[in-house]
């Protein structure tokens, strides 16, 4: 059987290793371990913050391994997941589909949107728990004309304890990550190996031979018939550079700023991340506890239990690349201008439930959904493979994403890959 490699556990590499298991005989290599919630309680959270010790957003990893946090010379705090699941195990299990740039560039992924929502459960019934302000701020909205709708969740979320832990890592079993997916694929018979990073693909006359990696016992290669990289926006074009194939410095990162207040027994910090969504062309806004200013935001004095927040998150401009280790992204004239168009929304809407403008403040910029540095276009609308890659090399991850979605872009992820396993399976031609 034709030996895969797929680089990544995450919302692309779970997919189509789960796709591929079978056809080929996939081996998925990823650089964490086991994904861990955060175990420390809210409390404990607060009594660290009170000790001062929690200077540096890059800290968290101390305490919570699969959350790292890199930082750009702006100070913008990109956080990423690292370990079985990757970035999904922190994510707030949003479920949009998000695929209009690329149904403009031909590329129709209706068939793979349908299976992936009979995979995996999607529901708004979250919002029967909804407590008092949230709507409240819905109902403001609502009367703004913001045309607010409770976001779809992935998962089961008749387990939901309503922790608002959700970005911490979901104790419950309620929100869905690609974990379940990754499962599906070692019960079909697909192996995984973690604490194994990928450093470069080995190309041979033109074709990729496999991968070499780095594990605590050295450098190993991996032999392969065909090899997917999807270790995300950041990690996948690191692995092409090293392999001499360059990238474009379009990278997009969806900025989060959040606009928040003292409000006494605000449920945020327990409650469900992110109930509901407002739509703009450039952004959107959602009530959002953001742990990241929380614990690490000077500004930010007030206790869990008494800071509301909305966030914001841009569709950033495509500006911005990853060399190594360094990450360079800053927001240009055009974001800035749209995040002073959003955070007056948000005071706007805090005004309506009786707080000035004065007491409201804002929080660290942050971003967690990377993407954008090898670019689909309508030229490979059919074969989804950038023709600076050997045949047998595909990615499968946020890196094809042609420009920012400003939004959840799991479930697109998740539909994009479905559709390269078809073409790498031979159950959709290519046209190459
Ligand atoms: C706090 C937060 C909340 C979010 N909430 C949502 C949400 O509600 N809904 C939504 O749709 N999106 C959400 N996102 C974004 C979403 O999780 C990511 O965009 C998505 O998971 C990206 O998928 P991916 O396959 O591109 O990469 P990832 O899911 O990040 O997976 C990449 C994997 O590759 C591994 N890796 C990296 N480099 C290497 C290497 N060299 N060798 C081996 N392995 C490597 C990583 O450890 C990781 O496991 C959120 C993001 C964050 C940060
Ligand atoms: S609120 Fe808590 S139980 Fe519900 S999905 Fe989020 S982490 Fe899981």
């Amino acid at each position: 059987m034709p030996r895969a490699i797929v680089v990544g556990s995450g919302a692309g590499g779970a997919t189509i290793a789960k796709e591929l298991q079978g056809p080929f005989e996939v081996t998925v290599l990823e650089e964490g371990g086991d994904f861990r919630p955060l175990g420390l309680s809210l409390a404990t959270m607060e009594k660290l913050k009170r000790t001062h010790l929690l200077l540096d957003e890059r800290e968290i990893q101390l305490v919570f391994p699969a959350m790292r946090i890199a930082k750009t010379v702006d100070g913008m705090a990109l956080v990423r997941g690292r370990g079985l699941g990757g970035t999904t195990t922190v994510s707030c299990g949003n479920a949009l589909r998000m695929d209009h740039d690329l149904k403009a560039l031909g590329i129709d992924l209706d068939s793979e949107f349908e299976e992936t929502c009979r995979e995996i459960p999607v529901s708004t019934s979250h919002q029967k728990r909804w407590k008092r302000t949230t709507r409240e701020l819905f109902e403001i909205c609502r009367d703004m004309g913001l045309a607010p709708e409770p976001l779809p969740k992935m998962g089961d979320y008749e387990r939901c304890l309503n922790c608002g832990r959700c970005v911490l890592g979901c104790q419950n079993g309620a929100k869905w990550d690609s974990r379940r997916f990754l499962q599906a694929a070692i019960d079909k018979g697909a192996t995984v190996v973690t604490g194994c990073k990928v450093e470069r693909v080995v190309n041979r006359e033109g074709r990729a031979a496999g991968v070499e990696v780095r594990q605590r016992l050295g450098r190993k290669f991996y032999p392969a018939d065909l090899v997917i990289l999807a270790a995300g926006g950041f990690g996948t074009p690191v692995i092409l550079q090293n392999s001499g194939i360059a990238c474009e410095p379009r990278l997009f990162v969806d900025p989060v700023l959040c606009v928040a207040t003292r409000w006494e027994n605000s449920p945020q910090a327990r409650e469900l991340a992110m109930p509901f969504v407002v739509q703009k062309d450039e952004f959107i806004l959602s009530p959002y506890f953001d742990y990241v200013s929380f614990l690490f935001n000077k500004g930010w004095r007030y206790p869990a239990n008494d800071t509301l927040g909305i966030m914001i998150k841009l569709a950033d401009s495509n500006a911005g690349a990853v060399f190594g280790r360094r990450i360079t992204k800053t927001l240009s004239d055009q974001d800035r201008k749209s995040l002073k168009e959003a955070v007056g929304l948000c005071q706007e809407i805090l005004a309506k439930l009786g707080i000035p403008e004065r007491d409201t403040f804002l929080g660290t910029v942050n971003a967690g959904h990377p993407g954008g540095m090898l670019p689909l276009t309508a030229g490979i609308a059919e074969s989804l493979h950038d023709e600076r890659l050997p045949d047998n090399l595909y990615v499968a991850d946020a890196t094809l994403l042609p420009r920012s979605l400003g939004n959840p872009p799991i479930l697109t992820i998740i539909a994009l890959a479905k559709r390269i396993a078809k073409i790498c399976t031979g159950a959709r031609s290519s046209p190459r």
